[in-house]
């Protein structure tokens, strides 16, 4: 399965400008909790003072699921825990689905779908 054509709004477009520089970004607070770039405010304490920063990369598997496409692909999908502790899914890339379980180690990767797509993170085995 590849990543379908992925166009930017006025929502996405800082975190597409990250991932055009392979970064994929984050929140932090003056607390130092890191929460989902989508998020409006803080996960852990609500403040709504967020910078935007780059995740360093890592990440754990929590569950992962395999995608059966037509013609015998398989694609292995993983809710996964980053390192600064947001959870993330997405599929791991040039890997067979048995060779990922949960608690194994990943890290970034970006796919494009075409020329034109923005680039949207996805995992390997670290
Ligand atoms: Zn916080």
């Amino acid at each position: 399965m590849r990543v379908g054509p992925v166009r930017r709004d006025e929502a996405t477009a800082a975190f597409f400008d990250g991932t055009a520089r392979s970064e994929r970004l984050l929140f932090r607070c003056p607390a130092g909790h890191f929460s989902p770039p989508y998020a409006q405010q803080c996960d852990t304490c609500a403040s709504v003072d967020l910078v935007s920063v780059a995740a360093a990369g890592g990440a754990s598997v929590v569950s992962r699921s395999v995608a059966h496409q037509r013609g015998g692909d398989r694609d292995t999908l993983v809710v996964a825990e980053l390192d600064e502790g947001p959870w993330w899914w997405s599929k791991v890339i040039g890997a067979e689905p048995e060779q990922v379980a949960a608690g194994a180690r990943l890290t970034v990767a970006f796919e494009r779908a075409d020329e034109e797509s923005e680039a949207v993170p996805v995992f390997r085995l670290a």
